[in-house]
């Protein structure tokens, strides 16, 4: 969907409440405290810009945070879990500002990790840039995947396709998704005014995931490191715009 200029300036509204509660939760991030501890600094940020969240009741999710660490990919319940030194932990956070959405996720680090899970964290990272650098008017939706993927498989990873990227306006879900791979066809042509949230997630084994009894943890299903990183763009005049930056 093409959205109007009063309308992406709330979707860059949402898009700042988001990076606020990405810098926040990450300041808090360290060996001891809790994934739920997380979730309460991120209430805060929201509270704090008058802001909704879309995460709290998707479905029935009790948090307005994705807390998943290590194994996990995405979708993690925030709740007792103790970070401890050497994790990596995917923090998924989304806002809502006069009914406009943003949605997006970053992987940290917990005090000092291995050399296998800061390149994994790397790459997957440079992926999401990668994927970035395509959204540009007159270019295909699906090169976002292809050039996703280009990055991940160059690196040695599994590419997780349960999961995608999405279409992002007054829904955090809209149509059509975004895949972190080539989907068989180049997809819809892109033009100014439309908005994505592109979110890879790399795996340093395979890319098969299976839920928790929770219904909602997504893991990898040999149990190695899962990296996840998303941003919300606008497809500009002037090229892709992140809405979701500080
Ligand atoms: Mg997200
Ligand atoms: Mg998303």
């Amino acid at each position: 969907m093409i959205r109007q200029p009063d309308e992406l300036n709330k979707m860059r509204r949402a898009g700042k409440v988001v990076a606020e509660m990405h810098e926040k939760t990450r300041e808090a991030i360290r060996p001891g405290i809790t994934t739920l501890d997380l979730d309460k600094v991120a209430r805060e940020v929201l509270e704090r810009r008058g802001a909704r969240s879309n995460f709290l009741g998707y479905h029935g999710f009790p948090a307005v945070i994705c807390t998943s660490p290590n194994s996990m990919v995405v979708h993690g319940i925030p709740g007792d879990y103790v970070l401890e030194e050497g994790d990596i932990i995917s923090v998924d956070c989304g806002a809502i500002i006069e009914g406009y959405h943003g949605d997006a996720a970053y992987t940290a680090p917990v005090g000092t990790v291995s050399k296998e899970a800061q390149r994994l964290i790397e790459v997957t990272e440079r992926s999401l840039w990668a994927g970035i650098e395509q959204l540009t008017a007159g270019n295909r939706l699906h090169e976002v995947g292809r050039a996703v993927e280009n990055v991940a498989l160059a690196g040695g990873y599994g590419v997780v396709r349960d999961y995608v990227g999405h279409a992002i306006g007054t829904a955090m879900h809209e149509q059509p998704q975004v895949p972190n791979y080539w989907p068989g066809n180049p997809g819809p042509k892109l033009k100014v005014g439309m908005v994505f949230a592109i979110e890879p997630m790399i795996n340093i084994g395979t890319e098969d995931t299976y839920v928790l009894e929770d219904g909602w943890g997504v893991m990898t299903a040999d149990g190695k490191l899962s990296c996840h990183v998303e941003h919300t763009i606008c497809v500009t005049e002037n090229g892709p715009e992140v809405f979701t930056l500080a």
